[in-house]
């Protein structure tokens, strides 16, 4: 299948090279040229399938055109190696919890999915090494160093401002070694990705390096998240709760809410979204007014969706065909200070015993306050509650237990290179590699 800019000023390109470029070359972003729909059969059997056999009917879908049954039924089998719960805090609210994954957030899926089929074109067309730089705040970096570790052909470059990620995300991307290196750079966040944006836009360096970008522009990365959408059905289904779904995203960059909304393209009976931002609401006041203004972020304690200008909102336009009477049929959003955020999270340890996630909160919270009588509610948890660890346990009082799995990263042994913010810098020790 072919894939097409949201900017529509340049030609369509194949499944390889949407995902070996990233970003299309007029800055759109890629979309598939047809989204098919699943089978009626499909869905009436769905609550009787697995994780991953939902999975390959979903991944099918998307890339079944374009590489062997066999190899991508081993990709998603690889990637999916965990399970996705379904778990009651109320009568009719449940949190889809994403977070049993290797770095305990739902980017793991798309990052080993991205790493796997990248790995796959390299092999196939016998190409020379590629190089995925990625700048990271905390989460992106983890999720994506740790999909990439140990996949042949590829080197990943993590940047992160030094002293402003906490130790357990520090530690989750810099103790791995192999194809995996940690830059650590003096300077910003902002500053990491000005330096990773330079860097695409250099010449010299692509040719040297044949650079790629692993965020969630990249198909690569955002489409396999449709996955998590069809295993929430398919779970309500077993409870006959799948009637009346309202599914509500804790929404940064979108990528994870638009997957979401291909799924819904695909025959999904979702009844609507719900899309939850915390002071960084963009998409919110776009809902409410029609205009979208995107402007400099703010840090929230759910700083993983601290995004002012939010890249996959090209995709909803073009899904929509730019219509905002069509979006607001779909979608409805919702947005949360920091002191709501922590007045939710205390609220439902207390009455519910369940440890929601800073961005959890908000997406149990929109939930909480705007599902109507006779509506079923998923909100997808998308960060264990341990990766928040200060935060969470000042608002609740007590102590949290890090899962075994984290534990494990802090045991390892930070290992990074200093990085000037500096691009002249940069590029030096790029070509020097
Ligand atoms: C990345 C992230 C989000 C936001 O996801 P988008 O796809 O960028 O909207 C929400 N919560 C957590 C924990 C994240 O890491």
């Amino acid at each position: 299948m072919n894939y097409y800019s949201t900017n529509h000023q340049t030609p369509e390109v194949s499944l390889e090279e949407a995902v070996v470029k990233g970003l299309a070359a007029d800055k759109g972003l890629y979309m598939p040229c047809s989204i098919a729909a699943l089978t009626q059969s499909f869905y009436e059997q769905a609550d009787s399938l697995s994780f991953q056999e939902i999975a390959y009917r979903v991944a099918d879908a998307f890339f079944g055109e374009d590489i062997p049954a066999d190899t991508l039924k081993q990709i998603v089998y690889d990637t999916l190696n965990f399970d996705v719960p379904l778990v009651p805090v109320t009568e009719s609210i449940y949190s889809l919890e994403l977070f049993h994954g290797p770095t305990l957030a739902f980017k793991d899926v798309g990052g080993r999915f991205m790493a796997r089929l990248l790995s796959y074109f390299i092999q196939k067309e016998g190409k020379r090494q590629v190089n995925v730089l990625v700048a990271t705040s905390g989460d992106t970096g983890s999720a994506v160093a740790n999909g990439f570790l140990g996949v042949e052909g590829i080197h990943v470059y993590v940047l992160y401002p030094q002293g402003k990620v906490s130790e357990i995300q520090e530690k989750q991307f810099t103790t791995l070694g192999q194809n995996i290196t940690a830059l650590e750079v003096d300077g910003t966040f902002d500053d990491c990705q000005a330096l990773v944006k330079a860097a695409f836009m250099d010449k010299e360096l692509n040719e040297r390096l044949q650079l790629t970008s692993a965020n969630s522009i990249n198909v690569a990365r955002f489409l396999p998240q449709a996955f998590y959408y069809f295993y929430a059905y398919a779970q309500l289904k077993r409870m006959g709760k799948a009637e009346n779904a309202v599914i509500c995203v804790p929404s940064g960059n979108f990528g994870n809410i638009t997957a979401g909304l291909f799924g819904k393209r695909m025959g999904l009976p979702v009844k609507r979204f719900i899309a939850a931002n915390n002071r960084n609401d963009i998409f919110y006041q776009y809902l409410k007014t029609g205009i979208y203004t995107p402007r400099p972020s703010i840090a929230t304690i759910a700083n993983a969706m601290d995004v002012g200008d939010p890249s996959n909102f090209a995709r909803v336009l073009d899904l929509y065909g730019h219509s905002h009477k069509a979006i607001c049929e779909d979608i409805s959003g919702a947005t949360y200070t920091d002191e709501q955020i922590a007045e939710t999270i205390r609220l439902v340890w207390k009455e519910r015993r369940y440890l929601l996630d800073p961005h959890g909160a908000c997406g149990f919270r929109a939930l909480a306050e705007g599902l109507q009588p006779h509506e079923t509610g998923v909100f997808l948890e998308t960060a264990h509650p341990a990766k928040f660890k200060d935060t969470v346990e000042r608002i609740i009082g007590e102590p949290v237990p890090v899962p075994e799995k984290l534990q494990a990263f802090m045991r390892g042994e930070k290992k990074s290179l200093p990085m000037s913010k500096d691009f002249a810098a940069f590029k030096q020790f790029l070509m020097g590699r």
